[in-house]
């Protein structure tokens, strides 16, 4: 008898909150929030800090809010703040009465701003944002301090007073932490905390002309809403002693920030700046083109938010950059489609058979199996008759040594139906075969010949009297690399776009039960893969299905060669 297996390790996140709780910090409480920014829609990268996010407050007893980093003016939309939120909810979270926008801390954060000047630790700078750039130095030359540097609090005080008011334009001063022109970290370098921009604010209108910077927002908006655990990517451990500074010197309620990896997707680019460009280019139709890395995009091509949570449950949480293999969130996927799509037959480049011997004007509703996978699901019936549409690939009028399916002479089955053997492939003038005339068994009905004769090919198939029609689009990788960034000297990630990937087939016939098919409903075509209605071109009478992934697991694949394990590449 084998012993169950151990409770599974826990990351290094959960061990420090466990650690905490442990401990008694913050009186046991957990808190933590998903900060985007809304200058662009959700992707796979950010549902694994939310899944972090939400799902660590969730096993803690926790609470998690979701606050809009809004501190730029010149990006955010109120359209993309919609449709975070939405894609949030889809995903399976609730930030119930938690909704907060770093815009309402505007206020407060002038304030401290204030306070900091007072207590000599922030200054009006002169300098243009080329001049502090120059000023900085580098990684291994210290920076140079401003002219400026050295104002009277007063002044100061009354600079950044006027700031506010309108009296300067864009870029005429700043604010700035006094803290370390020679820091090594470059961030403690007397970074700018506000700068002038002359722009409305989505939500706080023209109420301000000095904006935040967010380095100078986030850690103080943290510390407002009194997160506990503050979880972030890796790309922000630079930042913290920047961010533990601004509360040091405020003296407030002062969060953990813990950093973990993002994550990295084969085939992929998970950029809001990159997926500007894949739409401005013409690359994609959208935000939520089915090819898109996005969860609107993914939502479109019928991904379900169930295999998304469990993918990012599987990538786990690590401290170093590595990219995952797509296969595995289509793994994930395959998972859930398998148990609970419904089976259905649809031919996608269709072949005519007429069945000679037949009888004319017949049919007959023969029972199929909804979903092998699941008893529950029962049988439908799908009708039968004499002319019949099959996949155009599963015939070769002159098959090489492996192709078991139908050639002149040969006997297949026919799914849910009978034995069927091919006769004669008919040619039109240009010679191009378009139709097969053949013959069936009327005693294989239900798919098995009484003297046990056996056939090596099971196709599925559709009546062409009831087939509905259908557009039917299949997707292949965005990229022709597994890194898009891959590219030549001086190369784009746009130049590894792949041309070929979209395929739309019309003229596809479908098993009559799917006219009603709608929303995005989601289905096995048998033998070809899962596939779901489009839900925004498809209409009733004119249907558009996207294949959401094909039946091939390649992942399986790989585990079985590996053998097991979480198998990601370095970067
Ligand atoms: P992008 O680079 O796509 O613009 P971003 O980090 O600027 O992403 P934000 O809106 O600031 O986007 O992200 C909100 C949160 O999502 C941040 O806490 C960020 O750490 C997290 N996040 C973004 N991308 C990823 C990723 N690929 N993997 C894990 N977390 C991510
Ligand atoms: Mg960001």
């Amino acid at each position: 008898m084998s012993t169950p297996d151990p409770k599974p390790p826990i990351d290094f996140i959960r061990a420090i909150i466990e650690q905490d709780r442990e401990t008694g910090k913050h009186g046991g409480r957990i808190q933590t929030r998903f900060p985007p920014e809304p200058n662009g829609h959700l992707h796979i990268g950010h549902a694994k800090a939310i899944c972090l996010n939400f799902g660590v407050a969730a096993e803690y007893g926790g609470l998690c809010n979701l606050r809009f980093d809004d501190t730029n003016p010149v990006k955010e939309e109120a359209e993309h703040a919609e449709a975070i939120m939405r894609d949030i909810r889809w995903l399976g979270f609730d930030w119930e009465d938690r909704l907060h926008y770093a815009s309402d801390y505007f206020e407060q954060l002038y304030e401290w701003a204030v306070k900091l000047i007072r207590d000599g630790k922030a200054y009006v700078d002169d300098l243009s944002a080329e001049e502090i750039r120059e000023y900085r130095g580098t990684l291994t030359e210290p920076g140079r301090e401003s002219p400026f540097r050295d104002r009277p609090v007063e002044e100061n005080l009354d600079l950044f007073e006027r700031m506010r008011a309108g009296e300067f334009a864009d870029g005429e001063k700043v604010l700035r932490a006094k803290i370390d022109m020679a820091s090594p970290n470059l961030n403690l370098r007397d970074p700018v905390m506000y700068r002038i921009l002359h722009t409305a604010h989505h939500r706080t209108g023209d109420k301000w002309c000095i904006y935040p910077t967010y380095d100078w927002t986030h850690g103080q908006s943290d510390s407002i809403e009194r997160i506990t655990h503050s979880l972030c990517s890796l790309e922000f451990e630079n930042h913290r002693p920047l961010y533990d500074w601004y509360l040091d010197q405020l003296g407030i309620f002062h969060p953990r920030q813990i950093e973990f990896a993002r994550l990295h997707l084969s085939y992929m680019v998970l950029s809001k700046r990159k997926h500007i460009r894949l739409i401005e280019s013409g690359a994609v139709s959208g935000w939520d083109d089915p090819r898109m890395p996005t969860l609107a995009g993914l939502r479109r091509r019928g991904y379900t938010p169930g295999a998304i949570r469990t993918f990012c449950d599987r990538i786990g949480l690590a401290k170093r950059e590595s990219v995952v293999d797509i296969a595995l969130l289509e793994h994930c996927l395959r998972e859930e489609l398998n148990r609970t799509s419904p089976r259905v037959m649809a031919v996608l480049r269709p072949l005519r058979v007429v069945i000679e011997n037949y009888p004319d004007g017949k049919s007959e509703p023969l029972d199929c199996v909804n979903n092998p996978e699941d008893p529950s699901a029962g049988t439908r019936k799908v009708p039968f008759s004499k002319v019949l549409y099959i996949e155009r690939g599963d015939f070769m009028e002159d098959p090489p040594k492996k192709f078991f399916r139908l050639a002149p002479g040969r006997e297949v089955r026919l799914r849910y139906a009978y034995f069927l053997t091919c006769r004669e492939a008919v040619r039109d003038e240009n010679g191009e075969i378009v139709e097969l005339r053949c013959t069936y068994d009327p005693e294989t009905r239900g798919g098995d010949a009484p003297d046990g004769r056996k056939v090596k090919a099971t196709l599925h198939w559709v009546s062409a009297d009831h087939a509905v029609d259908a557009e039917v689009r299949l997707y292949n990788h965005l990229f022709v690399r597994e890194d898009p960034d891959d590219v030549a000297e001086g190369g784009d990630f746009l130049d590894n776009v792949n041309p070929d990937s979209l395929e739309v087939l019309t003229g596809c016939k479908v098993e009559p039960g799917l006219a009603s098919a709608k929303g995005s409903d989601r289905f096995q075509f048998e033998r070809l893969g899962y596939f779901c209605v489009d839900p925004v071109d498809s209409r009733p009478g004119a249907l558009v299905f996207n294949r959401t992934v094909t039946l091939r697991d390649t992942w399986a694949r790989i585990q079985k060669a590996s053998g097991g394990g979480t198998k990601t590449r370095g970067r």
